[in-house]
């Protein structure tokens, strides 16, 4: 099965992202050296953290002779938008599987699915790829194809591309204290857990869990550290880890996932003012807020220099401006 396959990408993106400082941040908050990684900037249609995982795993899919692509997400999902990009410009048909039912207003990264050329099928309350088998089957039996991109690209192919994002930081010479993130699928958290043993670095992995509820029938924490385990065997390395290798910070998803509140707000408005920098309402927004409290309750120290991971997102903005109405 996944042993036997050739581990190979296409180019999807610009890379490597560039790291910058972010001083106008620090100093507002009094300490800490922040530095931002720009996956944001990744440039396949408004960019994103998936564009790595897709380069890995739309290679897979080109490789098998797939025509089809599948996969799911909530309807602001940033995965679901640049899988369709990736599609589009591979010639592939993308089917999206969506959480919940047809808005009135299409906007965000709902009207970029439909800019770029996709089916959209709704599916209620199963915005995490419950629907999918079904769905193979009837693309099957309609003569195609289908390929299935996981929920969020999160498996060893998806990881394997932040294995890869840790050789790329480590060859932009930096020394770190902290990496701190958006965690939701796992895929980026395992990649970035196994690319530190990997390359031996002594920062901190944190993640900021933006989902509560479970993956696979499986606690968060444990598909984490489970996939980054898988996608070491895929890499024919021995690398073991445990839970206690595994930072996951679950203090900030508030009200759940997808809903704002001050500490996204806050994020967001201080970022975009200090820096005239986006953050996004659903991932970035809350990974910041929790760096920010962690900086102000010294959990972070002023001696610390902190590589904040910006995964994307920010077409999602337009979606939710109602709770980021000032
Ligand atoms: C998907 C996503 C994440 C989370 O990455 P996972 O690998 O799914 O955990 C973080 N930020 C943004 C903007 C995303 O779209």
């Amino acid at each position: 099965m996944m042993h036997d396959k050739q581990i190979s990408k296409i180019s999807l993106g610009f890379f490597p992202t560039p790291i910058i400082e972010l001083s106008n941040l620090s100093r507002v908050l009094g300490g800490a050296q922040i530095f931002m990684k720009r996956d944001d900037l990744t440039g396949l249609a408004l960019g994103g953290n998936k564009t790595r995982k897709l380069e890995y795993i739309l290679s897979d899919a080109i490789a098998q002779g797939c025509d089809t692509i599948i996969t799911a997400g909530a309807a602001q999902s940033n995965h679901c938008r640049q899988t369709v990009a990736a599609a589009a410009k591979l010639g592939l048909e993308c089917h999206l599987i969506l959480g919940g039912s047809e808005p009135d207003a299409v906007t965000g990264n709902l009207l970029l699915d439909k800019v770029m050329g996709c089916h959209i099928h709704w599916a209620g309350e199963h915005r995490k790829g419950e629907d999918i088998p079904e769905l193979y089957e009837q693309l099957q039996l309609a003569g195609k194809k289908p390929y299935i991109v996981p929920y969020g690209g999160s498996n060893e192919l998806g990881a394997i591309s932040f294995v890869e994002a840790t050789r790329e930081l480590v060859s932009q010479d930096r020394s770190f204290t902290h990496i701190v993130f958006a965690s939701s699928s796992g895929g980026t958290h395992a990649g970035l857990m196994l690319g530190k043993e990997i390359f031996k670095q002594s920062y901190q992995v944190i993640g900021i869990n933006i989902d509560k509820g479970e993956i696979d029938n499986m606690p968060f924490c444990q598909h984490i550290v489970s996939l980054a385990n898988r996608t070491a065997r895929l890499l024919r390395l021995s690398h073991e880890l445990t839970a206690a290798d595994l930072i996951l910070e679950d203090e900030y998803i508030g009200e759940g996932y997808g809903i704002v509140s001050e500490l996204e707000r806050e994020a967001i408005t201080l970022t975009a003012q200090t820096e005239g920098i986006l953050l996004d309402p659903v991932y970035t927004g809350r990974a910041m807020g929790g760096l920010i409290d962690m900086i102000r309750s010294q959990h972070i120290t002023k001696e610390d220099k902190v590589l904040f991971w910006h995964t994307g997102g920010a077409p999602a903005l337009f979606a939710y401006s109602q709770d980021l109405a000032l």
